[in-house]
């Protein structure tokens, strides 16, 4: 391999010579790379006679240096191939993304691997070294930390635990954290976000300028970012771009914002996802790597910028190559840019040394989901909970109104496969009643509304008597019920007639008493067909509804076994028929996914570790 270093303006080269000719064709030692270098490497080895000749480059013969980004984001606590609430094998995670990235370092040394944010919320892991151990060095941070990555944008979810413990992750970092639209409010912060860094790369100064979306205020508790303000990201990219283009040869924008959805969703602030705008609006960028949509883009060009989006949870990783060579001027420009998304499947093994860092991470972890925080007095089943009022559904009720400081209660009849033992009940088993990524919203709703919403749920049943020629058949888990009210479901009735003698507080329900209607984000967003769009939100929680319910239990200890049956279905030969489907369908269950939710972990944890007795976590370095 040849050599090339710029010493003032002057840019040496190491030559090698094959045979009798000379071949005036080099590449960067050790990290730089061309393809006319890989030939050369190539023909070395086959001619087996070099020379090395030392020469000038004139400016006309431009070598190219291939420079590879790689770029995860969303990993939300995912480290292990793991679906913690079934303990079952899955298809993501940072130690399988590590396998790819190693990959890719083998074969390209000019590797910058980027993260977009929402890094260190999102699992039973990441949970619990946020909020139950916080001494030990954040798991997500270690794992990044060993895979060396470059630069992350700081996202949304990582002021869902209170800035003491997103600094704690800061200081732990050995990779900067950008949010360059994140302006302190006093003079000497104890903390602050870099906006961009610019590296040396083969020669080549890339620029990595981090944002995040200025929509945190509108579902952040006010301390988790006290004395912090999130500027439009257009805006502060007029001012910021310009300045980092003088500095740097490539721009490379690393964004938690990410496309506006089409059509947008009903709750999207304006400016939330500002990647259209900021390709359209602001000149100087070269690509954007972004994230927070949890969409997957494998490459797109807007107004001559590269946009690419890996998917949530490490399912994929972006990969951006770029050709950068010097122009006329001798300054390095991209000559060629493309990118795509590499998916994770159940071929890529997870990288040992990845597994062995979250190894102890994951003992703690599992240990946490076995851990008794309730007691049940009966065995419960969700068998029924989408026909009858089910203790377990007014459990997710009693959660929402009580956190929410709502009136009413809406939420979805969980799976019918839901099961809690009599005797000790773990986190895991709660966990796994409530499998949605859900947040709490409360919103201001009057009774038409409330009305209508409940006659939108009771439209998802079949009519009674059954239709010919269909069989009775559950509703899936759009169907919504309500505590704080009480009503009848008369089937008999047409759909939008259904609901009957609807109260509230022992009165009729008036259509425009205003009440605090305790619903989720997914129903906010129009999930299901439920029309709460625009009803203003009194509040929204910053944790997922699965983690309110945990500390809710954690609090009370005990697992109600009787509902308040507020609701009921009519007729009497409805619910039946209606139990017998819900029957059917659990021994069909039973006989497709009898190991579901066995409880057995999936992988083998190193034999050293499952024989410790306490747990041994690695420092950062
Ligand atoms: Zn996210
Ligand atoms: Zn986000």
């Amino acid at each position: 391999m040849g050599q090339v270093r710029t010493i003032g303006r002057t840019t040496l080269l190491l030559v090698f010579l094959i045979g009798a000719g000379s071949f005036g064709v080099a590449s960067t030692f050790g990290r730089a790379h061309s393809d006319a270098g890989a030939r050369l490497t190539a023909n070395f080895h086959r001619e087996r006679h070099a020379a090395l000749v030392l020469e000038s480059i004139p400016p006309q013969s431009p070598p190219t240096v291939h420079i590879t980004v790689l770029g995860t984001t969303d990993l939300h606590g995912h480290i292990e191939p793991l679906d913690y609430f079934t303990n079952t094998p899955a298809q993501w995670g940072l130690a399988k993304i590590a396998t790819i990235v190693k990959r890719v370092r083998a074969e390209q040394p000019n590797v910058v691997l980027l993260d977009g944010g929402d890094t260190i919320q999102g699992t039973p892991l990441a949970y619990y070294f946020a909020r139950t151990d916080t001494d030990k060095p954040n798991p997500m941070i270690l794992a990044m930390n060993a895979l060396g990555y470059d630069a992350a944008a700081v996202g949304n979810h990582e002021f869902n635990f209170g800035l003491d413990l997103l600094w704690k992750v800061k200081r732990e970092a050995r990779f900067p954290i950008l949010a360059a639209n994140v302006k302190q409010k006093y003079a000497n912060p104890p903390q602050r976000f870099e906006p961009y860094i610019v590296k040396e790369i083969a020669g080549v100064r890339v620029a990595i300028v981090g944002f995040v979306t200025p929509a945190i205020p509108h579902s952040e508790m006010p301390a988790n970012y006290a004395d912090y303000e999130f500027e439009p990201i257009v805006d502060v990219a007029r001012r910021v771009i310009p300045e980092v283009r003088k500095r740097a040869d490539i721009v490379v924008v690393v964004s938690h914002s990410g496309l506006p959805s089409d059509p947008p969703w009903p709750d999207e602030l304006p400016g939330e996802n500002a990647m259209l705008e900021l390709a359209q609006q602001v000149p100087g960028i070269d690509v954007i790597l972004f994230g927070h949509t949890h969409g997957e883009v494998s490459e797109r060009t807007i107004n001559g910028v590269l946009l690419t989006q890996p998917r949530l949870w490490g399912r994929s990783l972006a990969r951006v190559d770029l050709d950068v060579s010097r122009d006329t001027e001798n300054h390095w420009r991209i000559a060629a840019k493309h990118s795509t998304v590499i998916p994770v499947t159940a071929e890529v093994p997870a990288d040992p040394e990845i597994i062995r860092l979250a190894a102890p991470y994951e003992l703690a972890t599992q240990k946490y989901l076995d851990t008794t925080i309730a007691t049940s007095a009966r065995e419960m089943r969700g068998t029924n909970s989408r026909f009858e009022d089910e203790p377990l559904v007014d459990l997710l009720h009693a959660v929402q109104r009580t956190v929410g400081h709502a009136e009413v209660s809406m939420a979805t009849m969980l799976f019918t496969d839901a099961r809690i033992p009599a005797g000790r009940v773990t986190i895991r088993q709660i966990d796994s009643l409530y499998i949605y990524e859900n947040y709490l919203y409360t919103v201001a709703m009057k009774g038409a509304r409330l009305r209508a919403a409940l006659e939108h749920s009771a439209s998802l049943y079949q009519s009674w008597p059954t239709p010919s020629g269909q069989q009775p058949r559950l509703p899936d888990f759009n169907v919504d019920s309500a505590s704080g009210v009480g009503y009848t479901i008369d089937l008999r009735q047409p759909t939008g007639h259904r609901v009957m003698n609807l109260r509230y507080k022992g009165k009729p329900l008036n259509d425009s008493q205003t009440l605090r209607v305790a619903i989720n984000n997914y129903r906010y967003s129009g999930g299901g067909g439920y029309d709460f769009a625009g009803l203003p939100i009194v509040y929204r929680s910053t944790e997922e509804i699965r983690d309110l319910i945990i500390e809710y239990l954690t609090r009370t200890a005990v697992v109600p076994t009787s509902a308040n049956k507020n609701w009921h279905i009519e007729p009497q030969e409805a619910v039946e028929a209606l139990e017998r489907a819900a029957m059917k369908q659990e021994a069909d269950a039973a006989f497709f996914e009898p190991k579901k939710r066995s409880g057995h972990l999936p992988f083998e944890l190193p034999v050293a570790l499952r024989v410790m007795n306490g747990v041994w976590f690695p420092s950062l370095q």
